[in-house]
């Protein structure tokens, strides 16, 4: 699967605006993008921590995955991504290993990555993200 560290770490936020206020204000970060991902129904804001970045992710819909999450879970921790060469390839490989599989194929996220998401019950319940910048 060739991982080359945690490309992130992805944290559902119920408001965006003051969460990046945490991040900024109290850690001392420094937000550098924020992006809207239409079609998985959230805005992004991200940090970067050394090699590693924090995406915080607020909903913009209730039915949306993040949505569903806080009203379960509430906010906290959502998922790690891990970095890899090839996110279709990894998906592949991780089912071929009896891994379920969110994400069949690799799609686009957020920063123009290549992911793909593996299924937390199938994986001791922590959501994980496949990305890579290529195909
Ligand atoms: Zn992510």
């Amino acid at each position: 699967m060739n991982i080359s560290q945690i490309e992130h770490i992805g944290v559902a936020v119920e408001n965006l605006q003051e969460s990046i206020k945490y991040y900024e204000e109290v850690l001392g970060l420094k937000c550098y993008a924020v992006e809207e991902v239409v079609d998985q129904k959230v805005k992004t804001a991200f940090f970067l921590v050394g090699a590693t970045k924090i995406e915080l992710l607020e909903s913009t819909s209730p039915d949306g995955p993040i949505g569903k999450f806080i009203a379960k879970k509430g906010p906290g921790i959502h998922h790690i991504a891990f970095a890899v060469n090839n996110a279709s390839e990894a998906l592949k490989l991780a089912e071929e290993r009896g891994i379920t599989l969110i994400d069949k194929e690799s799609r686009k996220g957020a920063e123009g990555l290549d992911i793909g998401f593996l299924h937390p019950k199938s994986i001791g319940g922590v959501l994980t993200e496949l990305c890579s910048t290529k195909k």
